[in-house]
């Protein structure tokens, strides 16, 4: 069951059902779940979502799906600017990393699987196009972070994840990569769809992206060090991408 709660803060054109081609999903990054429904409402906040998911699993849609809400900002993947024109954006209750960043409930997490799947359904989403707004925005944000359980919605069929097995990665998560391996990462990560193009110091971005890349595939460790396990998931991901596993 969807609850509704209406938000202004979208754009007020329309757009066609085939425009719609991401699922974005966020953390509100606040204590209170009704202050960030207040928020999300409010037209001075200029932000809002088309759903949200409370800590108790309950969902409210808060703009239609035909229009685009003001959730992602400044963002791109697979060489798309601004992604609100294409997407669908979910906000999940969670105080964030400022005010305490918790676990996921498990209720909210089967509701995001409902919504996610009917959606996926209805406008042909493509897993590769369901992601996190750190991964389409790496400079500026971590929601929905690391606690995120990007693997046990992988296993519903929502969004991707990479086919290694545990033992073929721990022991390499403290091995250094050399600058070819390096390059090789970029390229990788690239394919998958994260940005790689510096329009801030180099060294920063990649640090910012690389930690984008760690918070989603492999949140064991947000170091924002390439490490060989960090080039294996990459490596097996973007070896799934080409071979549309
Ligand atoms: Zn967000």
């Amino acid at each position: 069951m969807i609850f509704e709660k209406f938000s202004i803060n979208f754009d007020k054109k329309k757009r066609s059902k085939n425009q719609i081609k991401f699922l974005i999903f966020h953390y509100t990054g606040m204590q209170s779940e009704i202050e960030s429904l207040k928020r999300l409402c409010n037209p001075k906040s200029k932000v809002s979502c088309h759903y949200f998911i409370g800590f108790s699993g309950k969902i409210t849609r808060l703009v239609p799906d035909e229009f685009s809400a003001w959730h992602a900002g400044k963002s791109n993947w697979k060489n798309i600017n601004l992604l609100n024109r294409y997407s669908i954006g979910i906000e999940l209750a969670n105080p964030g990393h400022q005010f305490g960043y918790r676990k996921f409930k498990k209720s909210q997490i089967n509701s995001l699987k409902k919504i996610s799947k009917l959606l996926i359904k209805k406008y042909k989403i493509s897993k590769t196009n369901i992601v996190g707004h750190s991964d389409v925005a790496p400079l500026r944000k971590k929601d929905p972070g690391e606690k995120f359980p990007w693997k046990s919605l992988a296993s519903s069929n929502v969004g991707l994840w990479h086919k290694l097995k545990d033992r073929e990665l721990k022991k390499r998560r403290k091995n250094k990569i050399n600058n070819r391996e390096k390059k090789f990462f970029f390229k990788y990560i690239r394919k998958i769809g994260y940005k790689i193009n510096y329009n801030v110091k180099k060294t920063v971005y990649q640090k910012r992206v690389t930690q984008a890349f760690q918070r989603r595939f492999r949140p064991e460790s947000i170091s924002g060090i390439i490490d060989q396990e960090c080039l294996l998931i990459a490596k097996n991901l973007a070896f799934l991408i080409k071979n549309k596993t």
